[in-house]
């Protein structure tokens, strides 16, 4: 029988396959046909035992609910996606591992990910579709913007603010900034694996390296 709702992962590669059985975890009820990996490029029916389809073919399903979370690391493909779903109607899944940490006055933008072993601590901000990898934390009085994407065990100490559609790779530490003056990275910017992060970083800036330096090409 067709069950009504039908749960999206936008995503048939390497995230999207982590974040499949996130949403299974948290959607316990549904079973597994109910779950389908969405990609307009793979050829694959089938992946971890899913249905693989074409976002023009979940479209057409008969479902009457359809919810879907994008599980695709590359923020401005992230967006464009999201803006897509929204004018068609597509609700939004947000994602919590169940052992997520989250203490005071925590707040969660809409289609955010968050994956198992991650940290929240209190007063903290977090924009629409933020992607947060395995075993980050974020500290006290931080301000994520939309889109950020942080990679695995990300160290976000407290009074940061990072804006929209920053990257934080593998491994980064980030400074704790002041009460007065958060320390600040920019839109876009790019923080490179295992960086240490002591100032701020200008929007669109690649850094790397302890201290974390513009890369020079
Ligand atoms: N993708 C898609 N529609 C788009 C852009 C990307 O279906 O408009 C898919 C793409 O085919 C690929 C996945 O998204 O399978 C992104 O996978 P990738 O390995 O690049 O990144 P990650 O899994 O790390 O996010």
């Amino acid at each position: 029988m067709q069950m009504t709702k039908i749960i999206g992962v936008y995503g048939a590669s390497g995230f999207g396959i982590e974040v499949m059985p996130l949403i299974r975890i948290q959607y316990a009820h549904l079973n597994k046909q109910d779950f389908v990996f969405i990609d307009d490029n793979c050829k694959a029916t089938h992946l971890n035992g899913y249905r693989v389809m074409s976002y023009h073919e979940f479209l057409k399903l008969p479902n009457k609910i359809k919810e879907v979370s994008i599980a695709i690391a590359n923020s401005k493909i992230r967006e464009v996606l999201a803006e897509k779903l929204i004018k068609d109607g597509i609700l939004i899944a947000s994602i919590k591992a169940k052992d997520l940490v989250s203490l005071d006055t925590v707040e969660l933008g809409i289609g955010t990910i968050i994956c198992n072993f991650f940290c929240l601590t209190s007063n903290i901000k977090i924009g629409k579709f933020f992607h947060g990898n395995i075993y980050s934390y974020i500290a006290h009085n931080c301000v994520i913007g939309d889109y950020v994407t942080f990679a695995p065990r990300v160290n976000c100490n407290g009074n940061i603010h990072i804006h929209d559609h920053a990257y934080i790779g593998t491994g980064v530490i980030i400074k704790q900034g002041k009460n007065d003056k958060p320390l600040i990275i920019g839109e876009g910017a790019i923080i490179g694996m295992g960086a240490v992060v002591t100032k701020d970083v200008a929007p669109g800036a690649v850094v790397i390296g302890n201290p974390a330096r513009p890369l020079i090409k």
